[in-house]
């Protein structure tokens, strides 16, 4: 059995082509990695912790649906992802249950009683030989269900998990119902805070650059990715702000369903709009031309940002991004 050069939890596909792997992980899900970042791995030399194993895992996991490069510089960059805390961990845990289980009353059915011996047989790469073995039809069974959980919540052993399911979000918190396992009252209108703002809204807000080069990119390519996909872009007056964001910034952003976020220019202003939005729960998708991607500021760094080449190259990775995570 092959395993993840991450998290070393089994590979349910490994496919190879031009230098490039394409790999699925019953834990993290899909990415491609090169044949010499995934020796890098395999031999030990990102020197990956407990902890940093985790995060990475988590990342991947939570972009599934987008393209995920497991670049040399990639990795770098996830190893300093910041270690969430067991509030954040446990949103994490039960937002994934609420979109596994979205009717109100259903039996959450997910066999947690088994993660313990998954994680050991995982972390001690004791699989029996033998497909038909009783351990390998309940590994089978359960690993695809149990492991994204796992992923998701950045859980680290058994331990972590069962405190918090059991101690956080049941005992505490009071989210979950024990017998049957059910999301509570509570723990739905919990989740309702939680929930993305403008569900209904058309409106995609633009942060960028107002270069002459970039206006011609977001006139023949962002504008028409994000008209195509079925939404209204929203530019602001086209000038320069260094400071703080203005009051008709803060409406435009506020009533959007997604921000695009350019960060080629390395604009003050940009990461401003970025960060409003990230603090009023909603989406942001994040582009930077490739030559420009070594001075994007350290935090945005850890998003999966759309790297481009030309107005082309960002208009079809940016229609293929707003469908797989929008619209
Ligand atoms: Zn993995």
């Amino acid at each position: 059995m092959t395993k993840c050069p991450i998290c070393s939890s089994p590979l349910s596909n490994d496919y190879y082509q031009k230098d490039t792997f394409w790999i699925s992980c019953l834990r993290c899900g899909n990415c491609f990695i090169t044949r010499s970042v995934r020796n890098m791995l395999e031999g030990g030399a990102f020197n990956l912790s407990e902890t940093q194993i985790v995060n990475i895992s988590g990342w991947i996991r939570e972009n599934q649906g987008t393209d995920i490069d497991l670049t040399k510089e990639k990795l770098y960059s996830l190893k300093t992802l910041k270690t969430l805390t067991v509030s954040e961990k446990a949103d994490k845990i039960l937002i994934y249950f609420s979109k596994l289980f979205p009717v109100a009353g259903a039996s959450l059915i997910l066999g947690f009683n088994k993660v313990g011996e998954i994680l050991n047989t995982i972390n001690h790469q004791s699989f029996p030989e033998n497909k038909d073995d009783p351990f390998m039809k309940m590994f089978n069974y359960n690993a695809p269900i149990l492991l994204p959980i796992i992923s998701l919540g950045r859980i680290i052993n058994t331990d972590e998990f069962i405190y918090i399911i059991e101690v956080y979000l049941r005992k505490e918190k009071g989210y979950l119902s024990n017998s049957p396992q059910k999301i509570t009252p509570a723990g739905w209108t919990y989740l309702e805070s939680l929930r993305q703002a403008n569900p209904e809204s058309k409106k995609a807000f633009v942060a960028m650059w107002f270069d002459p080069e970039m206006e011609k990119v977001y006139d023949n390519f962002i504008n028409k990715a994000i008209e195509n996909s079925g939404f209204e872009p929203i530019q602001i007056g086209r000038k320069e702000h260094n400071n703080d964001i203005n009051d008709e910034i803060i409406g435009e952003i506020r009533n959007c369903k997604f921000v695009v976020a350019d960060f080629t220019g390395n604009r003050r202003g940009v990461y401003y709009e970025a960060g409003f939005a990230y603090g009023q729960n909603i989406e942001v998708i994040h582009s930077c031309h490739e030559d420009q991607l070594k001075d994007v500021h350290f935090d945005i760094n850890h998003r999966n940002i759309i790297k481009w080449s030309d107005g082309e190259d960002l208009y079809n990775k940016l229609l293929k991004r707003i469908k797989a995570t929008i619209a």
